[in-house]
């Protein structure tokens, strides 16, 4: 009967003595069916009954199955390391885990699994900790792709450094659910978000230096390399690029394209702060807002075209120069004002309302005849007077005696078109010369419109000279 517990006598299995008391202790006195060496006996049933249990095999480790011991492999199923009870690897216990079963506050020291002077976030209770407590031992985590490993995450405990790799297909840091796959040798930050902003912050917090700057950097391996940009795209619809033409004298340049070379519009030179355009400019204020160009200090501001100054603010003298003369309502020599004479003449020109003309060209007039009239009568009725000004001094102070001229009322009187009424030639106030509440602007004789009937005073004074002198 397998497992049976046999009594034999000293006497008799070893051909000794009969026995002369118990001897059950003796070694050979018992033994069980079936065992084997290394087989464990235990107690079977309530009476204390042995039985043996089989050898395990390598590896294995006792347990217990239905109530009785047995054999079982180690970890091939479900195991459990109570909280905070450290798990560790190698021979130094060097890398370590637990499950920390109550919070730990920030930059807090862990015996043997956050040493030194941590700079550790605060951790909730029960969160696990996987810690390498040896100096400069590293982290690695690796996948297999093809067949070889790969690592995806580093962490260069000596130099601080952490490298998260995406060797074939890029870097993903996800935002929101169900991410898309980066773009080929992209790192891209991913979300998709209706209605929320996903985006990417640099950030100094330090608010107490000047020189607690936050930047992104852009680079480019240098001179042979390409150019550090910064492009925007609206996916099918629109790119815009900003960046260093590294192929255009490294100038910073604004182009409507997927490339700093496609349709550039704006560059900044390296030297010289110059702004080049590329295309027609067309700066636009909001409406009702000013536009100010402002050279500082004397600085003249100055516009040019093919590289010639057409026009200047003289900063330093307060004074508007157009180097070629002033066109006023038409691309005309007619219409300019210049200091050299232009174009035919026959284009009458306004300050106010009142008119430069210049015109005495017979080709611009009609309905032409000799004049009849009587110029030196007429010319008799306009009063010659002294006079001096109230406020409206033209040409400085008055130092001693008066002026000599005319009146403009006198003048309208005999000689209407050599007069700018300034509207009021209808106005019995105007027309009388006292105040006008209407009409605010001054009466100006025009002299060189008088210039016609004075000749003819002089052509007719000349012909009666002559014949009194016959
Ligand atoms: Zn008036």
């Amino acid at each position: 009967m397998a497992n049976e517990l046999h009594h034999t006598l000293y006497a008799t299995a070893k051909g000794g003595s009969p026995l002369t008391g118990p001897e059950y202790g003796a070694k050979d006195a018992h033994r069980i069916d079936g065992a084997v060496v290394g087989d464990l006996l235990y107690v079977d049933d309530v009476v204390g009954s042995p039985r043996a249990l089989a050898i395990g095999s390598a590896g294995q480790v006792l347990t217990t199955s239905s109530g009785l011991p047995a054999w079982a492999t180690l970890f091939a199923s479900a195991q459990n390391v109570s909280d905070d009870i450290l798990f560790s690897w190698g021979d130094g216990n060097d890398t370590v885990s637990l499950n920390r079963s109550t919070s730990l506050a920030a930059d807090t020291a862990l015996t043997n699994v956050l040493v030194g002077t941590p700079v550790t976030s605060a951790v909730a209770a029960n969160s696990f900790v996987l810690s390498n407590i040896t100096a400069s031992g590293d982290f690695l985590f690796a996948g297999n792709r093809g067949g070889n490993s790969e690592e995806f995450l580093f962490f260069d405990s000596s130099a601080g450094v952490l490298y998260l790799s995406g060797y074939n297909g890029g870097v993903s840091l996800v935002l929101d659910a169900d991410p898309d796959a980066p773009d080929a040798g992209y790192a891209m930050v991913w979300g998709n978000a209706a209605g929320s902003i996903r985006g990417l912050i640099v950030e100094n917090d330090d608010n107490t230096n000047v020189a607690s700057d936050a930047e992104l950097l852009i680079r480019s391996g240098g001179a042979s390399g390409g150019d550090p940009q910064l492009r925007f795209l609206i996916e099918g619809e629109q790119n815009f690029t900003i960046g260093l033409e590294n192929a255009s004298s490294d100038g910073l340049t604004f182009s409507a394209g997927a490339a700093l070379s496609i349709n550039p519009r704006l560059i900044m030179a390296t030297s010289g702060a110059t702004f080049s355009f590329q295309q027609a400019v067309e700066v636009n204020t909001a409406s009702g807002t000013n536009l100010t160009l402002n050279a500082q200090g004397a600085g003249d501001l100055i516009l040019q075209t093919g590289g010639v100054t057409l026009l200047t603010l003289d900063g330093g003298n307060d004074s508007l120069i157009a180097a070629a003369g002033i066109r006023i309502g038409a691309d005309s020599g007619d219409n300019e004002i210049d200091d050299a004479t232009q174009g035919a003449a026959s284009t009458t020109l306004y300050i106010g309302n009142s008119s430069i003309d210049v015109t005495s060209d017979v080709r611009v007039k009609s309905d032409i005849e000799l004049w009849d009239g009587q110029a030196t009568v007429l010319l008799n009725m306009i009063p010659v007077k002294s006079f001096d000004y109230d406020s409206h001094v033209p040409f400085g102070g008055i130092y001693d005696g008066k002026y000599v001229g005319l009146m403009a009322q006198d003048v309208y009187r005999v000689a209407p078109w050599a007069v700018n009424t300034q509207g009021g030639a209808y106005c019995r106030n105007c027309l009388n010369g006292v105040d006008c509440s209407t009409h605010s602007n001054p009466w100006t004789v025009k002299a060189d419109l008088l210039t016609g009937m004075i000749v003819k005073g002089i052509q007719e004074l000349t012909e009666r000279v002559k014949i009194l002198e016959d």
